[in-house]
This record gives structure tokens, C-alpha cells and sequence, in this order.
């Protein structure tokens, strides 16, 4: 059986109009000879809702029903779809994720798929059906509704491809596919043919909302090829595959930028060990995520400053945990918001001397200042003020030839 994924995103099932163009998308596939197994994201703006609604109820609202309460979107949007395909006369059901099962593993509003159960669509799938199945939800071996992170449909997919054996797996989005940039925040972003798992996976957790972190990690370890592409026109996306698919000639294959992000300072700690795992500890155990951390060098080998981001959502609890925080002394707390971590991501910069240097020059020139560096194999990041993001993105999408 040749079977093919298709993933449309909130933006595609945004209204019900959308909804129609969705099922002829569907349908061109089925022409296709493909038995089709589709899996779709909530209504755009509907997750948002839900959770802006839990916050209104409780500010401590429970976690399993938080995963009850944002996984609905995902139903209306499926059985819409499916509703729309009965209407066009093709044989065609929604399927929540308990009722297949697809089994998480992990906590509450962060799970891990591990199984999929497929008797009941295969079964339906060669009767001609085509399922139209809930991302982002699963239900756990306590027979209780999970959800598998923010912009989690993404991984059903790939996973739904996986256990299925499915030949492609098409990730429908509202832009043509993975851009050099955020093609909504710097005009002369480009297409991106190809790009490798490793490098789309940085660029995904780096800001670039267009595929979720564990998707690509989930199809790098399965070996699964991701089209990316718009469901609004009918043109060649994106594909991301493994490395060595790929010739590319450019240094820098993307750029990122992140938003809502908070820089933290303590001045004047004192510099003995097991100072910065009494710090970060407790924002451990109350889920606040620490991205960029650096320490400087004591003078005076007694105090050292520590300076570390975090997302801005997370900014009153940390300076709350901060300062109730008997285990560290420290002479002086700082917090600057709005403040926006810059990546450049390519494979081609391991081969390539002088890339930092030329990165740092080009923000230099347009005299952005820089806060805070981190670097791994393949991406240099920086954190600069957020009103200079358009113009860093601008300078280094030049400096990098990526314009071209
Ligand atoms: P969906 O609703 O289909 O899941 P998302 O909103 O999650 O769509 O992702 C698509 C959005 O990702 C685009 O509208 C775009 O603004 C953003 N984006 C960020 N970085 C990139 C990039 N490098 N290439 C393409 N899109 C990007
Ligand atoms: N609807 C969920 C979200 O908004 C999942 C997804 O979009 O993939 O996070
Ligand atoms: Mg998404």
C-alpha cells in the first residue's frame, strides 16, 4: 500500500474556506493513487484561546486537564475536514488520538508518542477511507489525555509516517516552505530547496516556528524525508533530508531570531563551586527554561557576575525564586526585557575559518551591540537588543550571500 501523510497547520484550517481548499488538496493526492492518512493542527488562533481561558480559571490550572482543554481544537478542525470529504462524496472519519490509540510517554503538555496502534486504519484505508486524524494529542497508560508540546502536529506527523510506513510525509504551512529567514520579517528571504535534518533542527529550535524541534528530531532518527510546503499555492517547497543528500555551496544556510526573551543578572556572586547549580536548581523544578548562560571571570577570585536568559513569560517567577533564594548571596539583581537571541546556522561554517569574525563585523558596522555569545558545531547565536533584530537580519542575510 503507498501510503502519504498530509499535515495541514492551523494557518491551512484557519476558517472554513480554507477548510474547502484543503479537501481538494486531499483529493489531488487520492488521484494520485495514494492511500492517504491526514493529520491536522487545531483552527489557527484556537490553542491560544483555550489556553488564555485556563488562565482565566485558575493560574495554577491542572496539567491533565490543560491537555484535555487544548487538545479539542485538534477535533473540530478533523471533523471538519472529514465533514467537508463526506460532502464531496468520499468516504472519510475523524479519529481522536484515544480512539486509535497513539500512546504518549512523559509529562502532561510535553509527551512523547512512542506507539501507534494501526489496525483500525488500516482496516479503513483499504476500504478506500481516508482518516483524518487529531495532531498534537495522545492519551497515556493512565488512560488520560496527553499533549505533545506547542505546534506538536508537526510530530504526529512524522510519526504517523513511521509506524505507517508511509512513502512521503508533507507538512502543509501558510508559507512556500523553509526560508533562508522568517520570510514574514525579512522580505528577501529565500526558499531553501534542501536542507539537512541537523540543520533544520537548529533552526527549529533556534526560532524558526515553520517545523516543531522534535519532529525533525523524530525524522532524523527514522530516516523520514519532510516536504514542506504551502497549502494556499501549488509549488515545490522544501525538502529536509539527511546530509548526504545535499551539495550546498554556501557558509550559512538560515537565519533566526527569537522574540519574548529576558536577560538575567547577578552581580557579585561569590565564586566557589556548586554557587551556579544552587541558582538554576529551582528554576529547574519550576519548569522555567534557561537558554544563554555566561560567567564571567572573577577579578578577585571571590565574586563573579552571572547573566542567563529566559523567556519573558517566565521573568516574574524568576525574579521571585531569585530572591527567596536563601542558598546564594549575591550584591545586585538585574532584568532587561526585550532583548532577542540572533542565530546563523550552516552546516558549511565547519569547514569555513573566520565565519564569527565576519558576523560579529557585520553587526559592528551597523552598530549593534552584542550582549551575550553562544556557539556549538554548527551555529553561532548572539543576544542583541530587539529593536536591532530587522537590522541584524538584514546585515547578515547579506553578509552571507543569502540574498542572492
Ligand atoms: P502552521 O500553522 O502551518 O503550523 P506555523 O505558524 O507553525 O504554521 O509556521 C509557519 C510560520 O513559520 C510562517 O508563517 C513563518 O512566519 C514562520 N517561520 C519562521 N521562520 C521561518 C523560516 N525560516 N522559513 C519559513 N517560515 C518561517
Ligand atoms: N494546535 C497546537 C498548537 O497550537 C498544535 C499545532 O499547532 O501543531 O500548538
Ligand atoms: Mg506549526
Amino acid at each position: 500500500m503507498k501510503i502519504v501523510v498530509l499535515k495541514f497547520g492551523g494557518s491551512s484550517v484557519g476558517t472554513t474556506e480554507k477548510i474547502k481548499k484543503v479537501a481538494n488538496i486531499i483529493k489531488e493526492h487520492r488521484k494520485k493513487n495514494y492511500r492517504v492518512i491526514v493529520v491536522s493542527s487545531a483552527m489557527s488562533g484556537v490553542t491560544n484561546e483555550l489556553i488564555s481561558k485556563s488562565r482565566e480559571i485558575s493560574n495554577n490550572f491542572s496539567d491533565e486537564e490543560y491537555d484535555v482543554l487544548v487538545s479539542s481544537g485538534e477535533q473540530v478542525s478533523c471533523s471538519l475536514i472529514a465533514g467537508r470529504l463526506i460532502h464531496n462524496g468520499i468516504k472519510s472519519r475523524s479519529w481522536l488520538a484515544w480512539q486509535m490509540p497513539i500512546f504518549t510517554e512523559g509529562y502532561h503538555k510535553n509527551s512523547r508518542i512512542v506507539q501507534i496502534y494501526k489496525s483500525n486504519i488500516l482496516k479503513f484505508l483499504k476500504e478506500g477511507g481516508i482518516p483524518i486524524i487529531t495532531g498534537f494529542q495522545g492519551i497515556n497508560n493512565k488512560n488520560r489525555v496527553t499533549t505533545i508540546g506547542r505546534g506538536g502536529s508537526d510530530a504526529s506527523a512524522i510519526m504517523l509516517a513511521k509506524f505507517f510506513k508511509a512513502e512521503r510525509c508533507i507538512i502543509y504551512t501558510d508559507v512556500e516552505g523553509v526560508y533562508t529567514t522568517d520570510p514574514n520579517k525579512l522580505k528577501k528571504a529565500k526558499k531553501i530547496k534542501v536542507i539537512s535534518y541537523e540543520e533544520m533542527l537548529e533552526m527549529a529550535s533556534l526560532g524558526a516556528k515553520v517545523m516543531q524541534p522534535v519532529s525533525i528530531q523524530d525524522a532524523r532518527l527514522n530516516r523520514i524525508d519532510i516536504e514542506v510546503k504551502s497549502s494556499f499555492i501549488n509549488k515545490k517547497g522544501t525538502l529536509i533530508t539527511k546530509k548526504s543528500n545535499i551539495i550546498n555551496n554556501k557558509t550559512i544556510t538560515g537565519l533566526t531570531s527569537t522574540h519574548n526573551d529576558s536577560k538575567v543578572t547577578l552581580i557579585g556572586v561569590k565564586d566557589k563551586p556548586g554557587v551556579a547549580a544552587s541558582i538554576f536548581k529551582p528554576l529547574s523544578k519550576n519548569s522555567i527554561n534557561v537558554d544563554m548562560v555566561v560567567q564571567n571571570i572573577s577579578a578577585n577570585g571571590k565574586e563573579t557576575d552571572l547573566t542567563f536568559t529566559i523567556k519573558s513569560d517566565d521573568l516574574n517567577k524568576t525574579k521571585k525564586i531569585l530572591r527567596s533564594n536563601k542558598s546564594i548571596n549575591f550584591r545586585k539583581l538585574l532584568f532587561k526585557k526585550d532583548v532577542s537571541k540572533i542565530s546563523i546556522i550552516g552546516v558549511g561554517m565547519i569547514t569555513t575559518p573566520g565565519v564569527t569574525f565576519k558576523m560579529f563585523q557585520a553587526l559592528a558596522n551597523k552598530k549593534i551591540n552584542i550582549q551575550v555569545i553562544s556557539t556549538s558545531e554548527i551555529k553561532i547565536s548572539v543576544l542583541i537588543d530587539k529593536k536591532d533584530v530587522k537590522k541584524a537580519l538584514t546585515a547578515l542575510h547579506k553578509e552571507f550571500n543569502l540574498d542572492k
